[in-house]
C-alpha cells in the first residue's frame, strides 16, 4: 500500500502515518477482505488521493458478522475487570499513538493538527470512561410491592452490533460506540464513512493489540454502505445497530431495523439555535459563539446553525463576531498558524455556498468573509450573515460549514418559537446573565442538550443525544452503556412469601 501513497515529500509524519494504516481487516485474522476493488481516500486540503483501503463487499461484511457471532459469546463471558483492563490498555495505546492518529485525522478530514490531537484525546477519554463504567454495578434488586417475590434485574450484552459512523469526527464517534459495546460484552463491526476510514482502521488495530480478541471487533470499509448495511441488518445474527449520521439515512436504517425489531441507537442531524439575550455578557457570548460555531469548522452536528440575537445586543454581538471570524487563518490543517482547514469535499463547499447565496437572495447581508487560500483544496471562507430571514434555507438545513447566520428577535417567546421551529432537537445554547431566564428557556427548548453560557456540550460523562428527528438513545455517560445492554429480570420467592407461593 505504501507504493500507492502520494504525499508531498516534506510531509514525513504524514507519510509514516499513512504507511501504517492496515488496508482493512476482517474476521479472525489480519487477512485482507476478498480481493476486489479499493476505496481511495483523498486529502481535502489538496484533493489528492493519499491512500487506498479495501472496498469490502456484502460477502466480506457477512464474514465479519460471522466472526462477531463466533467470538461474541466468549467475550461476553469475560469478567468486567478483564474488559476494563483491555480498554485501559487501549487508552494507553491511543495516547502513545496520538501523533499518528492525529495526522490521519488531519489528512482524511482536513481538520487542523491541534483539533485532531484534541479529537484523539476526546476519543481516548470515551474509552477510559467505559473502561471505568465496565466494572460499575448494573441492574438492581428489589422486592415486589406485595412482598411475595424478589426481583433481580441483571444486565446482559445485546450481542453483535453494527456501528456506523460519520466522517466529521471519525475517531471520536468510533470510540463512543466501540468502547461501550466492548465494555458491555458485545462484539462489534465498525463501518466507518467512506471518506474517512483511516483512523478507524488504526483504532481497531490498537484495540486488537490491546487484547480485544480477533473477531470481537472488525472494520468493514466499503464504497457501498447501503447494500452492505442492509445485508447485515437483515441477518438474524446481528442484534443491534448504532448509527451516527444524517437524519435521512437514519430513517432508512430505522425502517430496515423495524423489519427485525432490532435494537437501535440513532445520533442524527441537528439545527442548533444559539440564543443571545440582551443581558448576556457580550465578551463571553462571542467567545462561546466561536466555540459553538467553529469547532470542527462548523462541521459538527451540535454546531450553532442559527444565531438568534435580541435587538438590544445584536449590533454589538454581530460586529464582535464578524471581527473574530475575519481574523481566522484558513489553510491546510497541517500548516503552523492555521486556525481552520478545508471542508471535507466539494459537495460540502457547494452546500455552504448554496445556503449563503439563498440567504443573500432573501435579504440577508454578508458582514464578514475571511480570505481563503488560492489553489486546490475544499476551502470555504468563514462568513457572517446578518438579518437572515426565517424562510432562508440555512434556517432549516444544517450548513455544516463556517457560516454564522444571525437573525434578530425582540421577545423571549419569539426567540423560543423560532428556536423550536425545526424538525431537529439535538443541541441548543442560551446566553444570558439572568439565572431564572436561563432555567426557564432551557426548560422550554426542544432539544436533548442545552449549553447555558457555554458553547460546548460534548462530554464523555454526559448523555449525548437528541429528541424529535435528531435521534433515539444516548451516547456517553452511564446511559451510553445501557444502549448495549438488555435487562433480564429474575423472579424469586420473597422472604415473606407463603410456603408453596402464589
Ligand atoms: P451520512 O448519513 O451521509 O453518513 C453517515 C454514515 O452512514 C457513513 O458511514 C455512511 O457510509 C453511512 N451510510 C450512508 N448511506 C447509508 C445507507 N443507506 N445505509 C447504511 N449506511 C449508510 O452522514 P455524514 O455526511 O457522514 O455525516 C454528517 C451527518 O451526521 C450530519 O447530519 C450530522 O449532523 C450527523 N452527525 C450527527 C452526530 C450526532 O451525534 N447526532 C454526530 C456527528 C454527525
Amino acid at each position: 500500500m505504501t507504493d500507492q501513497l502520494q504525499v508531498r515529500p516534506a510531509q514525513k509524519d504524514a507519510k509514516e502515518a499513512l504507511a501504517s494504516v492496515p488496508s482493512g481487516f476482517l474476521a479472525d485474522s489480519w487477512r485482507a477482505p476478498a480481493p476486489g476493488g479499493v476505496l481511495t481516500v483523498e486529502d481535502p486540503a489538496t484533493g489528492e488521493a493519499i491512500a487506498t483501503v479495501a472496498d469490502c463487499t456484502e460477502e466480506d461484511a457477512l464474514a465479519a458478522l460471522g466472526a462477531a457471532a463466533t467470538a461474541g459469546p466468549a467475550w461476553a463471558l469475560t469478567s468486567p475487570r478483564e474488559r476494563a483492563d483491555t480498554l485501559h490498555r487501549l487508552v494507553a495505546s491511543m495516547h502513545a499513538h496520538r501523533e499518528r492518529l492525529a495526522w490521519l485525522l488531519t489528512l482524511e478530514v482536513g481538520k487542523t493538527l491541534a483539533e485532531a490531537r484534541g479529537e484523539v484525546d476526546y476519543a481516548a477519554d470515551y474509552v477510559r470512561w467505559y473502561a471505568e463504567e465496565a466494572v460499575r454495578p448494573h441492574g438492581r434488586s428489589t422486592v415486589a410491592p406485595d412482598g411475595r417475590s424478589h426481583i433481580l434485574t441483571v444486565a446482559e450484552p445485546v450481542g453483535p452490533c453494527l456501528l456506523i459512523t460519520p466522517w466529521n469526527v471519525p475517531l471520536a464517534m468510533a470510540a463512543r460506540k466501540v468502547a461501550p459495546a466492548l465494555a458491555a460484552g458485545c462484539s462489534a463491526i465498525l463501518k466507518p464513512a467512506e471518506l474517512t476510514p483511516l483512523s478507524s482502521l488504526v483504532f481497531a488495530e490498537l484495540a486488537l493489540a490491546a487484547g480485544v480478541p480477533a473477531g470481537v471487533l472488525t472494520v468493514v470499509t466499503t464504497s457501498a454502505p447501503a447494500g452492505v448495511c442492509a445485508r447485515l441488518i437483515a441477518d438474524e445474527r446481528l442484534r443491534k445497530v448504532s448509527f451516527t449520521g444524517s437524519t435521512p439515512v437514519g430513517r432508512i436504517l430505522l425502517q430496515q431495523a423495524g423489519q427485525r425489531v432490532l435494537r437501535v441507537s440513532m445520533e442524527l442531524g441537528g439545527n442548533a439555535p444559539f440564543l443571545v439575550f440582551d443581558d448576556a455578557d457580550l465578551e463571553l457570548a462571542v467567545h462561546e459563539a466561536m466555540i459553538a460555531k467553529m469547532r470542527m469548522g462548523g462541521q459538527s452536528c451540535v454546531a450553532a446553525n442559527r444565531f438568534l440575537v435580541q435587538d438590544g445586543i445584536a449590533d454589538r454581538f454581530t460586529a464582535a463576531l464578524a471581527e473574530r471570524m475575519t481574523a481566522i487563518r484558513v489553510g491546510p490543517g497541517w500548516e503552523d498558524g492555521v486556525d481552520l482547514g478545508p471542508l471535507v469535499d466539494a459537495r460540502a463547499v457547494a452546500k455552504a455556498a448554496r445556503l449563503v447565496e439563498d440567504a443573500r437572495e432573501r435579504g440577508a447581508t454578508v458582514v464578514a468573509r475571511a480570505p481563503v487560500p488560492d489553489g486546490p483544496g475544499w476551502y470555504f471562507p468563514p462568513t457572517v450573515l446578518d438579518h437572515v430571514p426565517a424562510d432562508a434555507a440555512i434556517c432549516s438545513e444544517e450548513v455544516f460549514g463556517p457560516v454564522a447566520a444571525i437573525s434578530r428577535f425582540s421577545t423571549e417567546d419569539e426567540a423560543l418559537a423560532r428556536a423550536n421551529d425545526t424538525e431537529h432537537g439535538l443541541a441548543a445554547y442560551v446566553l444570558t446573565s439572568d439565572f431564572d431566564r436561563a432555567r426557564r428557556v432551557a426548560g422550554r427548548l426542544q432539544s436533548g442538550m442545552v449549553g447555558i453560557n457555554r458553547g460546548l456540550v460534548s462530554n464523555v460523562a454526559a448523555p449525548f443525544g437528541g429528541i424529535k428527528q435528531s435521534g433515539l438513545g444516548r451516547e456517553g455517560g452511564p446511559e451510553g452503556l445501557h444502549e448495549y445492554q438488555q435487562f433480564k429480570y429474575l423472579s424469586m420467592p420473597g422472604f415473606h412469601a407463603p410456603a408453596g407461593g402464589a
